[in-house]
């Protein structure tokens, strides 16, 4: 019944459509001839020039005249080929040096039987002459340039041929097409359903959806519709995702591009492909425009040093926010433009302007919640131990960003393949993230046993602490296991919830707990080593961010010392110059007084449990890798056997 019904275009407008493609075939035609001729050329060029001089010049001589000369002895080599003889004469007269006598002559005749008598008996040296391959000398004149022009040709088509979502031919002359990849309405395939933990910026995009499914009443009432969604966030966190379901949502196309893909080295091209992009999106209207990683762009223009011109950045830049203000987002072409970064600071303040990127919606880490929903969505297609718990999952990947977790939770799957199990436990997950986390498992590496002893002590050490101090995040794991990176054992501690606010008394304990790894070692061994330089530099910045950011030190008082953190020459440098020098020595005392006392509390509590501390270190040498109630059974003084 719906035979008739012509597949559905983009474009709404058949006659346009057909006076633009037969306008693209004429562009083509013009082209390829061009390209036609411009090869013929190059191809005689190569020939002449190139393989002419390459073979060897001969003069034909008549068959009787190579007798004559051979009669006369003024032949001195032969060399007889398939196809032609070749000799060189006693006395070379300069033009005609060697000479061919041509292969017909001999054969046409019956052949000449006696001519290897007659070459013996004048002391002639003559050899026969393997044929030339024909096929390489067809390599070397006509497949070789014409496969380069070919291989050259097509490059250029290429290049063209990405961009703007197909269409003719261009050739090299396409520079200025945008290279955005569009994706139709009915490809897009995600919606908000496969992005977990962003459900604050998915209840801010709403109204973006509103407005690209229904304009006029928009329109009707009179409000001005934000052209510009800027997302802001951290890598991975589903930055481009989310704009994509926002197509998905609301049933529009969606261009998808990166900033950096308009930085060129040609000054105006940028600028020509923003332009490009513009059009294109206005003929699919309603569209979604994304420009992932827009600081390539976006980048203040004025400030900071930078190397080398800027003309072509800002040129695009310029033209970017022409397009911006340019266009209406009218009922008519709904046109919406979502762009990413995670540095919105370094961003032209014109790009933030109202009219422009003026809606800001963050897109940060998810929390315990949001990482339930993440594991969930990329857990759809893995077959997951009926006991496998998603909230515990979730419990052991705090920080982690949504594209850390659909990666350990593909290793996760990687892993149970490998030890050829039917299903994906939670000790595969836990395994992916010791894996991606702290580098792969090392056994192999053989640990002396003085360092393993001594790993095994301060390891012990973070987790006893960790389990004595008031407010200890309990411990889940505990190992000895070299890791390649750089780790020679770690104590994994899982936090019940994820802290947003945390106070003093419990920042102390975090320091305490990290430097009681060096304390433990300094009890047992009385020695320091070099083991504890991680947690050093951690506790370190603790207690001094305690100082200068959250004001809880008594001396200091609620003052804020840090530095603005700024921008110079590509990297970050803090500016302390606002801080006088007598404050600094303060501070550093301050720093030195957390520290020193923490440690000293740690050091105190390993003392008042010293058997729990012989205790979880012995079991730890023996088993390599224990859990949290391992720690509980230390300080009980039960005994446990490995693996239970
Ligand atoms: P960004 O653009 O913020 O760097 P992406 O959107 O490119 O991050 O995320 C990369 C991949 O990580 C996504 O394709 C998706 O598989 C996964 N991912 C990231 N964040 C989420 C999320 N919030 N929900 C579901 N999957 C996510
Ligand atoms: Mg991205
Ligand atoms: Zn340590």
């Amino acid at each position: 019944m719906d035979n008739n019904r012509k597949p559905q275009s983009p474009k709404p407008d058949p006659k346009k459509d057909r006076e633009e493609r037969q306008e693209q075939m004429k562009r083509q035609l013009r082209y390829s001839v061009s390209y036609l001729f411009v090869s013929l050329l190059v191809l005689w060029l190569f020939q002449q020039f190139v393989l002419g001089p390459l073979t060897v010049q001969a003069t034909l001589v008549p068959y009787s005249d190579f007798r004559t000369k051979l009669a006369a002895g003024e032949i001195v080599k032969v060399y007889i080929g398939e196809s032609d003889l070749r000799g060189e004469m006693k006395n070379p007269q300069p033009a005609a040096t060697p000479e061919t006598v041509p292969f017909d002559t001999i054969f046409t005749a019956g052949g000449d039987p006696d001519l290897v008598t007659d070459l013996q008996q004048a002391g002639v040296e003559y050899s026969f002459e393997r044929p030339a391959s024909p096929a390489g000398a067809l390599l070397l004149s006509w497949v070789l340039p014409l496969g380069l022009l070919g291989l050259f040709w097509y490059f250029a088509y290429r290049a063209r041929g990405a961009g703007a979502g197909g269409g003719g031919l261009g050739g090299i002359f396409g520079v200025g097409k945008s290279k955005a990849t569009e994706v139709k309405a009915e490809d897009v395939g995600v919606t908000y359903k496969d992005v977990g933990g962003v459900d604050e910026a998915i209840s801010e995009l709403q109204e973006i959806i509103q407005f690209l499914k229904a304009p006029e009443q928009f329109a009707r009432l009179g409000g001005r519709i934000p052209k510009g969604v800027l997302l802001v966030g951290p890598p991975g966190t589903g930055k481009t995702l989310l704009a994509k379901a926002t197509a998905g949502e609301a049933g529009v196309s969606f261009f998808e591009t990166s900033g950096s893909e308009f930085v060129e080295m040609f000054v105006g091209v940028g600028a020509a492909r923003v332009r490009d992009l513009f059009e294109q999106a206005r003929k699919a209207a309603p569209a979604i425009i994304f420009i992932d990683e827009i600081d390539a762009i976006g980048q203040s223009r004025g400030g900071a040093i930078r190397i080398g011109g800027n003309d072509e950045r800002e040129q695009t830049l310029n033209q970017l926010l022409a397009e911006i203000d340019g266009f209406k987002t009218g009922a008519s072409a709904p046109v919406i433009i979502m762009a990413a970064t995670n540095r919105p600071e370094v961003l032209d303040p014109a790009l933030l302007r109202a009219g422009r990127f003026d809606r800001q919606v963050v897109v940060g880490n998810p929390d315990l919640i949001g990482r339930q929903q993440i594991l969930r969505i990329h857990s759809k297609d893995i077959k997951l131990a009926t006991d496998f718990d998603i909230e515990r999952a979730a419990r052991m990947t705090p920080g982690f960003s949504g594209a850390d977790l659909a990666n350990m939770m593909n290793e996760a799957a990687l892993l149970a393949a490998r030890r050829k199990a039917d299903t994906v436990t939670l000790k595969d997950f836990e395994a992916a993230i010791e894996r991606v986390v702290a580098g792969l498992e090392q056994r192999t590496r053989v640990m002396n046993e003085q360092v393993r002893t001594a790993v095994a002590y301060h390891e012990s050490g973070h987790a006893l602490v960790a389990a004595l101090v008031p407010h200890g995040d309990p411990v889940s794991k505990i190992s000895i296991v070299p890791r390649s990176r750089g780790a020679l054992g770690y104590t994994m501690q899982m936090p019940e919830e994820d802290r947003y606010l945390l106070t003093a008394d419990e920042l102390y304990d975090r320091i305490a707990v990290m430097l009681a790894g060096r304390a433990a070692e300094k009890i047992v061994f009385d020695q320091l080593s070099t083991g504890a330089s991680d947690d050093i530099s951690r506790a370190t910045e603790l207690a001094r961010r305690m100082v200068t950011e959250f004001g809880m030190s008594e001396v200091l008082g609620s003052v804020r010392y840090a530095g603005q953190q700024m921008q110079y020459l590509g990297g970050a440098m803090e500016d302390t110059s606002g801080v006088s020098p007598a404050t600094r020595k303060v501070i550093d005392a301050e720093i030195k007084r957390i520290i020193g006392e923490q440690y000293a509390r740690a050091q105190e509590l390993l003392r008042g449990h010293r058997p729990a501390l012989e205790q979880l270190s012995h079991q730890l040498l023996e088993c390599e890798t224990v859990d949290g109630a391992a720690v509980q059974a230390a300080l009980a003084g039960t005994p446990v056997v490995c693996g239970e």
